[in-house]
């Protein structure tokens, strides 16, 4: 058994465990695919002090980093079910895919999230090729182009506005008759001059030349017509997914699966912690996600050296 037991193995999930191992603990983690949502990035330009880096270079950065430290790894494990322990001080279980069993007198949970898709053609040939997900990592790169959002929701509308300032046209398209942001935001978008929004239309399609986007077609709800629009980037803003359905029988979680950590990233159950994207943190980054995941491992340990002798 651990005294810190990871389950996920992202940015969240790798500082977890180098600030636990830090203290001389017994610490494991165990994730689907060690470097998460890090491993399908492309060209990261925010990781502060590194003015530039690729995905893949992070994600194995990560993993030496934390086979510095005696920690015990095991990739390829995924995690179906956690059953908190009856009693202060006990251990937590978390139940693999594959039927074992592991155990955490703390547990730090770093599962991440996932970009909601389209699910249209295009789509996953040209991602990283004009397809992003993240305005606030990628919108730099579309500076003076024209570019897509897709989804009129508060993340779709909030992108459209950061995006109107910094490309030179943003075409919002939503799905339903109206948008569906704050009124606010609504509002605000609405008072830009480099906007466009179209409502009722439907993406249909991802439209490149084979190495990167050049439009897009979608359908109009109302008409049935078929338009294309051309541009060089997309961002599909349908919704980020926590990936926590495993977890909704143990702790809290907030109305759209977030896990639910207080300051110190401690979940409803005591002794369980949660970092990152999968949690209720407002933004979804990769240094705040280290960040989190640093705060949940002293959080793990203060927790520990509090538990009477046994
Ligand atoms: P994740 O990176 O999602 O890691 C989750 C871990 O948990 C993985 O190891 C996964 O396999 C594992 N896991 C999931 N479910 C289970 C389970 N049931 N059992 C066991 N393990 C499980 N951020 C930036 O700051 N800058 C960027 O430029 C940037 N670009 C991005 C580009 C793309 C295409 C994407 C998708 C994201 C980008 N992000 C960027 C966001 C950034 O990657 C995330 O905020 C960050 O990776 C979150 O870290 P995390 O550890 O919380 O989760």
């Amino acid at each position: 058994p651990f005294e810190v037991l990871v389950v996920g193995g992202g940015p969240a999930g790798a500082a977890a465990a180098i600030y636990a191992a830090r203290k001389g603990i017994r610490t494991g983690v165990a994730a689907e695919r060690f470097g998460g949502q890090v491993l399908d990035t492309m060209d990261i330009e925010n990781f502060i002090s590194v003015s530039r880096t690729e995905g893949p270079k992070l994600a194995s950065a990560l993993e030496a980093h934390v086979k510095d430290y005696d920690v015990e790894v095991m990739n390829l494990q995924k995690a179906a079910k956690l059953i908190p322990a009856r009693t202060e001080g006990g251990y937590h279980e978390v139940v693999l895919e594959n039927g074992a069993s592991l155990k955490g007198r703390t547990v730090i949970l770093s599962t991440g999230a996932r970009w909601r898709q389209m699910g249209v053609p295009g789509e996953d040939e040209y991602r990283n090729k004009g397809v992003a997900y993240c305005p606030h990592c990628d919108g730099p790169l579309f500076k003076g182009k024209r570019v897509a959002v897709i989804g009129g929701g508060n993340s779709g509308v909030e992108a459209a506005i950061d995006l109107a300032g910094i490309v030179a046209h943003v075409t919002l398209i939503e799905y339903d008759s109206q948008l569906r942001a704050d009124a606010v935001l609504q509002r605000k978008l609405a008072s830009l001059p480099n906007v466009k929004i179209i409502t009722s239309a439907m993406t249909t399609q991802v439209i490149g030349n084979g190495e990167k986007v050049t439009g897009l077609s979608y359908k109009d709800r109302n008409h049935g017509t078929e338009h294309d629009v051309e541009l060089e980037g997309i961002f599909v803003q349908i919704g980020l997914v926590p990936n926590t359905e495993w977890l909704k029988d143990a702790i809290a979680l907030s109305p759209r699966g977030e896990i639910e950590i207080d300051v110190r990233g401690e979940t409803s159950q005591p002794g369980i912690f949660a970092a990152g994207d999968c949690t209720t943190v407002p933004y979804k980054q990769i240094v705040i996600a280290m960040g989190a995941g640093s705060t949940a491992g002293l959080s793990a340990f203060d927790y520990l050296i509090r538990l009477p002798a046994t």
